[in-house]
């Protein structure tokens, strides 16, 4: 492995936590306290975080959490990088882990879909009898994906199970794999699927980025990135090959770049060129360019003209494809 001095760690588990909202207070005071920089949420259900720190930190944070019972057999994924990976430290107490605004919740100790590992995932997504459904949001299917897997129509999760419902005919009789980033959103999808009928539903263990560090399918069948909720905005994948699927937001070249909207009112993130980026002022619409907060303005420091120089460009070209 390379000498890499920091770590990012992922994970969660589904464990019932006594007085979270205290349980939230300690665990920042101790983050904080390791050093540690990151997102954590904490709920009645369980944890789940991303966070990231100096190997050093990263040892100390896993061998504590893994000496509390609730977490003795807690799995982290860990990649190695050459910094942090955010630039705070959140712990923040939510209702659910996971919002797929179900009247009657899923408790994945008790139902959830058959744990697939990255090997079976693999085989098993090969059949053709077999339905591939990516559990996260579309901006995160945009930058990569399983070759073939089906897009739900969804801005976010609490959606998806309103989308199956419309959808129903394509999955009766299917066999249906679910997969996610790490895991979490599958282990109460899956189970929302056994309980609505489904008979033949199963998940990727570990999620996408468990597959991609597998040895022996090394991300196979995965195109493009990952996208993932911290300063690297994706990792990769698949080891064996690489074919971009993100289309720049203004020209639909391939490209896999992601930026925010330079507007910090919209920050939307866009998947675009530096090339673009550049000619656009990193601003999604014409609105997002010429807002006097624009980001993007203020740190090339460009001037009144400037700005007029590069809308004209835009519309010139606009004008010319109408
Ligand atoms: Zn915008």
């Amino acid at each position: 492995m390379e000498n890499k001095q920091y770590r990012v760690l992922l994970y969660y588990q589904y464990v019932k936590i006594e007085n979270p909202e205290e349980f939230t207070a300690e665990h920042l005071a101790f983050c904080k306290e390791l050093g540690l920089l990151g997102r954590i949420l904490v709920a009645d259900e369980g944890i789940n975080g991303t966070v990231s720190g100096t190997v050093e930190q990263t040892e100390q944070y896993m061998k504590k959490m893994h000496a509390d019972p609730r977490f003795a057999d807690m799995v982290f994924k860990i990649d190695e990088e050459d910094e942090h990976a955010f630039q705070k430290m959140h712990v923040r107490y939510r209702p659910e882990l996971v919002n797929l605004q179900l009247n009657e919740d899923i408790n994945p100790h008790e139902l959830t879909g058959k744990y697939l590992e990255p090997k079976e995932f693999y085989e098993q997504m090969q059949d053709d009898n077999t339905l591939v459904i990516d559990a996260r949001n579309d901006y995160e299917y945009d930058v990569g994906h399983f070759r073939g897997a089906i897009r739900p129509d969804i801005r976010t999760f609490r959606e998806l199970p309103d989308w199956i419902k419309e959808n129903k005919e394509m999955l009766d009789g299917k066999k249906i794999l679910t997969y996610c980033t790490g895991g979490i959103r599958c282990e109460k999808f899956s189970g929302w699927l056994v309980r609505e009928g489904f008979e033949d539903v199963s998940q990727l263990h570990g999620g996408i980025v468990t597959y991609g560090k597998d040895p022996e399918v090394q991300g196979q069948l995965w195109d493009g990135q990952c996208y993932v909720f911290d300063k690297r905005l994706t990792v990769p994948v698949n080891r064996v090959e690489h074919v971009i699927v993100g289309k720049d937001y203004f020209s639909g070249e391939p490209c896999e770049r992601y930026v925010n909207c330079a507007n910090p009112e919209c920050n939307k993130q866009i998947i675009c060129s530096e090339e673009n980026e550049h000619k656009y002022m990193r601003g999604c619409t014409h609105e997002c360019r010429v807002t006097p907060r624009n980001l993007y303005v203020k740190e090339y420091d460009l001037s009144e003209e400037e700005i007029q120089e590069r809308l004209a460009v835009i519309e010139r070209e606009e004008a010319a494809t109408k």
